[in-house]
């Protein structure tokens, strides 16, 4: 192990066919240990990640205004009709409130949302100090429904409580309290053919890509969790045929509970990469039951594998033998991309993820290559460390990974909240090809390996940190 690794980190750490092997890889779903500086974000990020693309929803934070701008749009979601998530709206706490409490500035706050604006749908996030102070805010959304009529929600999500992964159950706990209470008479009776897609948050328009692609196959997509949807469109959920869960970290609690109360079965899929989009399109069919549907998801899949191939081809001879680094939020997504670098003819030689669970891992460590490192809630110098151990040439994250990448001279591809191409679905894959090829081969990196070693050159000069 490189000297960065903390002692308390290392049962965090593996490497493939090293010591341990054939074990549960890596220890994970743990809290993060204390100063190691995690990647990971807090229980109340998790939770808004998830929430926050419901487009029409209001989303209030109760705390201080530094937790609301963290996470303030947090997510590039497009909207079809409603802007309003795009805003962030605090209740400001400060030392004063700390003393006698926040709650007459939250019901200010929300009296002014209703005269306002009047959603049907408010989300009230308890943040650390909330937790600390007991603010009765449950008291708050009782008064709010009965008073002005809209349903008021009260995630309880203090950041200190635990970990990204508890606030992806808060989310979708508080899902389950919209979409329980649906109005006596209305019409419970399953559609045929209807589906929800769970864990899409129709990043740079992916969840249009996706319903595309169903709608081709004659399968009519009610709700997508959250990508795009709003308060009715979450109501009318609950009659879907099938729930189809893309990021199942954040959203598999939510396809248990729909099980549970509403005997939506479920099934994991990812449109990540031509296989696995193919394999999910091919899966839903056959669980729908409808020939038709089989049939037009065969012939769609022929049609855009051959098109995104003739895409993708000329790309080959410049990924050919690269090696990539992975570091994102779920196992869903990092095993889809080990399939992907595969298709690429790259090679996989560091992968992490911030939330993934032991069943993850061990996908993850069946399709590794031998010595590849797997490493659940990094760090940025265990990244570093490894990186530059393996020769990493092109790191995959998020918008907290990418200074680290620049830093170290090398190639980064955005695949978290921020990305503005999609990258899922056949049409994705081409896109992602694309921008790992722009990347990797462009001439930033030999730029600055020279300026480096011109500083090294010169006596009594530390350079700018260059690749390994
Ligand atoms: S850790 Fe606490 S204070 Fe920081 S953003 Fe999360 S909820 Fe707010």
């Amino acid at each position: 192990m490189p000297d960065a690794i903390l002692e308390e980190r290392k049962g965090s750490i593996a490497r493939k066919d090293g010591p341990g092997a054939g074990a549960a890889p890596v220890s994970c779903g743990k809290a993060s240990v204390s100063g190691a500086v995690s990647q990971r974000a807090c229980v109340f990020c998790g939770a808004r990640v998830v929430l926050n693309p419901i487009t029409d929803a209001f989303h209030l934070i109760h705390g201080p205004i530094g937790c609301a701008s963290y996470t303030w749009d947090i997510r590039g979601s497009l909207a079809s009709e409603s802007e309003l998530f795009r805003n962030s709206y605090s209740t400001d706490l400060t030392e004063r409130d700390v003393v006698f409490g926040g709650l007459e500035r939250l019901r200010a706050a929300v009296r002014e949302i209703h005269l306002t604006h009047a959603p049907k749908l408010l989300f009230i996030y308890s943040t650390c100090l909330v937790g600390i102070i007991g603010d009765d805010v449950d008291s708050v959304c009782r008064e709010a429904e009965s008073l002005y009529g809209m349903r008021v929600i009260n995630v309880k999500a203090p950041g200190f409580a635990g970990h990204k992964a508890m606030g992806y159950r808060l989310a979708c706990e508080a899902i389950m309290k919209v979409i329980s209470r649906r109005p006596a008479g209305s019409d419970r009776s399953p559609i045929p053919m209807a589906i929800n897609v769970l864990g899409d948050y129709n990043l740079a328009g992916e969840a249009w890509i996706i319903e595309n692609y169903f709608r081709e196959m004659g399968v009519r997509v009610l709700t997508t969790f959250t990508g795009d949807s709003t308060y009715e469109k979450l109501m009318g959920s609950a009659r879907a045929s099938l729930n189809v869960v893309q990021c199942a970290g954040s959203m598999a609690y939510l396809a248990r509970s729909m099980e549970e109360t509403f005997g939506i079965p479920w099934v994991r899929v990812s449109f990540f990469g031509l296989a696995d989009t193919a394999n999910s399109l091919t899966k839903v069919a056959d669980l729908l039951g409808d020939d038709g549907a089989r049939q037009r998801a065969a012939a769609l899949c022929q049609r855009e594998i051959a098109s995104a191939s003739a895409g993708i081809e000329p790309y080959l001879p410049l990924l050919r033998g690269k090696k990539a680094a992975i570091f994102v939020g779920g196992g869903f997504k990092a095993i889809s991309l080990m399939r992907q670098f595969r298709e690429l003819g790259m090679g996989t030689v560091l992968v992490g993820t911030q939330t993934g669970t032991a069943e993850d891992y061990e996908v993850i460590e069946a399709l590794s290559d031998p010595g590849t490192v797997i490493l659940d809630d990094a760090n940025p110098s265990e990244l570093e460390a490894f990186m530059r151990e393996k020769g990493a040439d092109v790191l995959v994250g998020g918008v907290k990974e990418r200074p680290l990448a620049f830093k170290l001279g090398v190639a980064f591809c955005d695949h978290n909240h921020e990305r503005k191409a999609p990258l899922a679905g056949f049409s994705g894959a081409v896109n992602f090809t694309r921008e790992i090829n722009l990347s990797i081969n462009s001439p930033v990196w030999g730029a600055l390996r020279q300026r480096a070693s011109l500083f090294d050159a010169l006596p009594g000069q530390a350079g700018p940190a260059g690749p390994a």
